[in-house]
């Protein structure tokens, strides 16, 4: 099996920007012969009711999806198991540390400067009395590089990324990873601000064994103060502005597609003609 997915967290409602990209998650899914899975990322950032709100949001714009809804909640074991398979090392650095930290040489901005990754036993003994360590990949790599469907290949920066945190919490980066990989998702549609995140997950892929998946970040889409989209903005919910009837044609049109439905839409989508630039959401 093959397939695509949209993976909302359930932190809120769904604005104009996430429905725009569930529908190009769908639209490069099923026009490629793909299934279409819905993943709740509800490890953290969860709104009673949100999830449900976000549900039948995605319904009442025409997007249908094979499989129950999975939820990360429920999924502990297998992330666990993955953790057991990859090389990591507790980390007991607060976010101030890590930021007045010199940084390694030669290492990309922002990365961890690798303070936990070396102590000694005695060392990581006396740390652990401070707070709850969080878990580390020991990378052997600086970069990676990944196919995208609208960025070519695209190299960025891989670090010791956060595997679980202090509080138990599976982090995003590894359960994005195991679940993709688990549940045949070979194509990865989201918003170009993940595009950076891509080369880390797809070498931790690499490291459990899965292949790479088929990349597509999509352009955003922004207020009208020309930053990211964000529901202080106003009218930014399916409700808000008018339901489907309104929205559907809104989105056909900013990706330069037609119909009014996404089984519509599909007809004619291709990839390659797809706006590269983010859009300014008219409100
Ligand atoms: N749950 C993430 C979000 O809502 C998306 C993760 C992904 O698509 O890989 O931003």
């Amino acid at each position: 099996m093959t397939a695509g997915r949209y993976a909302p967290s359930p932190s809120g409602d769904l604005h104009v920007g996430n429905l725009r990209t569930a529908l190009l998650a769908w639209l490069f899914a099923r026009s490629t012969g793909r299934e279409f899975l819905l993943r709740v990322e509800d490890l953290d950032r969860v709104q009673d009711g949100a999830e449900a709100r976000q549900l039948t949001d995605l319904a009442a714009i025409g997007l249908d999806w094979d499989g129950p809804v999975v939820r990360q909640s429920g999924r502990a074991g297998l992330y666990a198991d993955a953790l057991s398979r990859l090389d990591v090392y507790e980390c007991y650095c607060t976010r101030r540390e890590i930021l007045s930290a010199p940084s390694a040489p030669h290492a990309p901005e922002g990365a961890y400067p690798g303070t936990c990754r070396d102590l000694t036993e005695a060392e990581r003994e006396a740390r652990r009395r401070d707070r709850p360590a969080a878990l580390r990949l020991r990378s052997t790599v600086r970069s990676y590089t990944v196919a995208d469907e609208l960025h070519g290949e695209y190299t960025g920066a891989v670090d010791d990324v956060v595997l679980r945190r202090g509080d138990g919490t599976y982090a995003y980066n590894l359960a994005v990873v195991v679940d993709d990989a688990a549940q045949g998702v070979d194509q990865v549609v989201r918003g170009d601000d993940l595009l950076s995140s891509a080369p880390r997950q797809a070498y931790l892929a690499s490291l459990l064994g899965a292949a790479p998946p088929r990349y597509a970040h999509v352009p955003m889409v922004l207020g009208p103060n020309g930053v990211r989209l964000a529901k202080r903005d106003g009218a930014v919910t399916l409700a808000e502005r008018g339901g489907p009837s309104v929205v559907l044609p809104e989105l056909a049109g900013s990706l330069g597609l037609r119909g009014s439905t996404p089984a519509e839409m599909l007809d004619g989508f291709d990839p390659a003609a797809l706006p590269t630039e983010p859009w300014t959401l008219p409100l």
